[in-house]
């Protein structure tokens, strides 16, 4: 039974995309089956993955309506092991469409239920906000992975994240763990952006990875070839980071085999 992973941050550009993308792709290339939904109506997983949603084929809206199997509406990338459920504008419409649904925030779970056999690894990217579509997402998961960019506000933003997974933890999924905080755009000669890393890894210790992503033009760059940034240019600094988060997440998946939750 694969391990349901949510890429969540509801602020926005801290880099949970290109996480999800190249962390999917760096487990596929470490031997792992993996499924990529993008949950985000921008589509920019998708996008970034050189797919999209073309010829009706149907995409994560459709299989939250129902109107399509889960199994249909999986594609594949150009990397081996590595499967896309992708996103479409019409995902937009999902909140408001569900609002008189009965059991609206367990839509994804259900269908994550169904593929998780088959993976080792469900990644699920999520939108810059805390609406139904990132409930949905932390109802289906079994940890939350969170991105950080090091900035001014990016603890007080970390505070009302944690109250808000701590509430969905209580409400639908106790065993909901925090996979880890991940220290995104690193730039390690910038005076604010080294002390807000450390103000992080202080006040979460070791639910903050080893592994930090830095700055690197690579990561930006790849997406607009429609690539992973390991098939864009294997050599780069964000592409050896991502290596080492996907090793930093398989080993911790040993160590905790039990699936036991961290405290949040
Ligand atoms: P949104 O909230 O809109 O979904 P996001 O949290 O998914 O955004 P990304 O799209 O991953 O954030 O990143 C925001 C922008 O920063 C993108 O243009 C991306 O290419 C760039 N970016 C992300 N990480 C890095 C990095 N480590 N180095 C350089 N650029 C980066
Ligand atoms: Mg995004």
């Amino acid at each position: 039974m694969g391990r349901i992973v949510a890429i969540a941050n509801q602020k926005g550009g801290v880099g949970k995309t290109t996480t999800a993308v190249n962390l999917a792709a760096s487990l596929a290339d470490a031997g792992k089956r993996v499924l990529l939904i993008d949950f985000d109506p921008q589509a920019n997983a998708t996008n970034g993955i050189g797919l999209s949603e073309s010829n009706g084929a149907g995409g994560i809206y459709d299989a939250m309506g129902q109107t399509k199997a889960p199994s249909d509406v999986i594609q594949d990338t150009a990397l081996e092991g590595l499967k896309l459920i992708p996103s479409t504008p019409a995902l937009a419409g999902a909140e408001l469409e569900l609002v008189d649904v009965p059991h609206r925030e367990s839509r994804l779970k259900n269908i994550c239920l169904v593929l998780a056999e088959q993976y080792d690894f469900i990644l699920i990217d999520c939108p810059p906000s805390f609406g139904l579509l990132t409930v949905n997402a932390l109802v289906a998961a079994e940890s939350v992975l969170i991105p950080v960019q090091c900035e001014y506000y990016a603890i007080h933003g970390l505070g009302q994240l944690m109250d808000n997974i701590n509430r969905v933890r209580r409400i639908y999924n106790k065993n909901l763990s925090i996979e880890g905080i991940l220290l995104t755009m690193l730039d390690a000669r910038n005076n604010l952006c080294n002390q807000v890393a450390e103000e992080i890894r202080m006040t979460f210790s070791d639910r903050v990875f080893s592994s930090v992503i830095p700055r690197n033009v690579a990561l930006a760059e790849a997406p607009s070839y429609g690539r992973p940034v390991l098939t864009y240019n294997n050599h780069s600094a964000g592409s050896r980071a991502y290596i080492e988060l996907a090793h930093e997440v398989l080993k911790k998946r040993e160590v905790f085999s039990d699936h036991s939750p961290l405290a949040l």
